[in-house]
């Protein structure tokens, strides 16, 4: 294909990496609260079947407080996550958002997940449980991309800090 016809031309590759960065990234933080959303489905489904000392777990006030954190991070996350990919859409620049959003998200999933498996006991960490698996996925995301340090320095530099 002749170089005019790639994105932005010869000598224009780094710049192609760069705004593909934040495709990615954006993409990471979306994959961040869609893993945390799972988590929280799967987290609900078990605390309403799962019965000890005489009432499922959902019938303790600190399960429900914990599920109710969960829903918050998950909501807040997928909220601004559609915010930055709106402020995309429309061409406006968002280097800050989008790290601002990837940290978030990710350190939410983080959050969520940890609370998933607690809530799920030892089932928490056996494979045939889905949360498990939540968990795993979820630590890459933080590091994949361009780390949570990185994202910070990103945003330290955009924000004049
Ligand atoms: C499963 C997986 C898939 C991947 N897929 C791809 C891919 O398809 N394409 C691709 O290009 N890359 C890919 N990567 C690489 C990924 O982007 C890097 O692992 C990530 O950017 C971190 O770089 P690093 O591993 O070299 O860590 P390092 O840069 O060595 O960082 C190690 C630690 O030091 C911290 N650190 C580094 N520099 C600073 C600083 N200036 N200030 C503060 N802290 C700092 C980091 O935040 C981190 O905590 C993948 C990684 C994984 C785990």
């Amino acid at each position: 294909m002749p170089a005019e016809n790639l994105l932005g031309g010869e000598g224009q590759g780094f710049a192609g990496i760069m705004a593909n960065f934040q495709n990615e990234r954006l993409a990471l933080a979306v994959m961040a609260h869609s893993v945390a959303a799972l988590a929280l489905e799967g987290s609900l489904r078990y605390a309403k079947s799962r019965e000890a000392f005489g009432r499922t777990l959902a019938g303790f006030q600190v399960t429900r407080h914990k599920l109710a954190d969960m829903a918050t991070l998950v909501e807040v996350a997928r909220e601004f996550n559609y915010r930055v990919a709106a402020r995309m859409e429309a061409g406006k620049e968002a280097v800050k958002e989008v790290s601002m959003a990837k940290n978030f998200a990710c350190q939410a999933c983080d959050r969520v997940v940890y609370d998933a498996v607690q809530l799920h006991g030892g089932y928490g960490y056996a494979k045939e449980y889905l949360v498990e698996r939540l968990y795993r996925d979820s630590r890459v995301l933080s590091i994949g991309g361009g780390t949570t340090e990185i994202m910070k320095e990103i945003i330290g530099k955009v924000a004049q800090f």
